[in-house]
């Protein structure tokens, strides 16, 4: 009977199977031809001070421009890039693009503005990351400090001493690394010991939850003072509220980030934001005296 039944399954199941495996090598191809085709794209979304609540700098997140289904997030199509050999193909061009793009938003007489870049656990773990990183600056003129790398905790997985030395290296670049999803993995606070971070930022399942539950908000609280005891930056991400922002903003959250502030939006759109096309003298209101 277990085999009448397993036969009847592997009949019910062989058609799905089959069409799913046609749609994912039908999406591997497409992803080649997007590399050919130039049909990614960087957004940006804003980064503000905790205190001020001005924008501090934006973290880089691609897009997809997929010339039938139009505009597709990153989970819908970074998985696929691996079987490929082509995650590191990605990285490079998202960080030659932020970099570019960051370097035309600094004014001599405003603030540095930083650009945030994910980097995957494959490139990251290259020995020949931070020389490339270094590379980079130099080609593109950005300074250092305004690039930051965030990693996700998976990089630590395999080899966390190499994953350290990397850390450092990038940080004697003056390059800031910073732990993405922080408490959504499975030993995020071994983590933060073995590894020399400059910050952490708290997963946006955890803003949610930080005005319904108690508990959540006590979680939330302990990180950022464990975080802050360990002269580390805390960034929130997934602000959506007033409310969120208040609790975040009072909690001493150093920096915040979410849909309540700005999505994600295009190159041209950052310019229009800050005015960087207005002439910088004309932008002041000069007092006269
Ligand atoms: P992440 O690094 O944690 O990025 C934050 C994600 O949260 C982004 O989704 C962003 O649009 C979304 N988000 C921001 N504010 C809010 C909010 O207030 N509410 C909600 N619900 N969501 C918000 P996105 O762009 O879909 O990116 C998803 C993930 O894909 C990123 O998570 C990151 O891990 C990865 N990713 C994005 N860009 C790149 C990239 O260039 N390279 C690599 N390797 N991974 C990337
Ligand atoms: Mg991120
Ligand atoms: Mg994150
Ligand atoms: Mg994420």
């Amino acid at each position: 009977r277990a085999q009448a039944e397993g036969a009847m399954r592997y009949r019910f199941y062989a058609p799905d199977l089959d069409a799913a495996a046609r749609s994912q090598l039908a999406l591997q191809s497409e992803l080649r031809t997007a590399f050919i085709n130039n049909e990614f794209v960087l957004e940006f979304q804003p980064i503000l001070d905790g205190w001020s609540l001005e924008i501090c700098g934006f973290e880089a997140l691609v897009r997809w421009q997929h010339p039938q289904r139009g505009l597709l997030a990153p989970d819908a199509f970074i998985g696929q890039l691996e079987p490929l050999g082509l995650v590191e193909a990605l990285d490079i061009w998202v960080l030659e693009q932020a970099c570019n793009c960051a370097r035309k938003w600094q004014r001599p007489d405003r603030e540095a503005l930083t650009v945030a870049v994910n980097v995957s656990a494959y490139s990251f773990q290259r020995r020949s990351f931070p020389d490339m990183i270094h590379a980079l600056l130099e080609r593109t003129g950005l300074a250092a400090a305004c690039l930051e790398i965030e990693i996700i905790e998976s990089i630590a997985l395999g080899h966390p001493e190499h994953a350290a030395l990397s850390i450092d290296r990038l940080r004697d670049l003056g390059v800031r690394v910073m732990l993405d999803d922080f408490g959504t993995g499975f030993s995020s606070l071994k983590h933060l010991r073995q590894l020399p971070f400059d910050g952490l930022k708290i997963d946006h399942s955890f803003v949610v939850d930080v005005l319904i539950d108690p508990r959540d908000a006590a979680i939330v609280r302990a990180m950022l003072s464990l975080a802050h005891s360990l002269g580390l930056e805390v960034v929130a991400e997934g602000i959506e509220t007033a409310a969120q922002l208040a609790w975040f903003q009072s909690a001493g959250c150093d920096r915040l980030q979410g849909f309540h502030f700005h999505r994600s939006m295009s190159q041209d759109a950052v310019i229009d934001l800050l005015r960087l096309g207005e002439p910088a003298v004309a932008s002041r209101q000069m007092p006269v005296s």
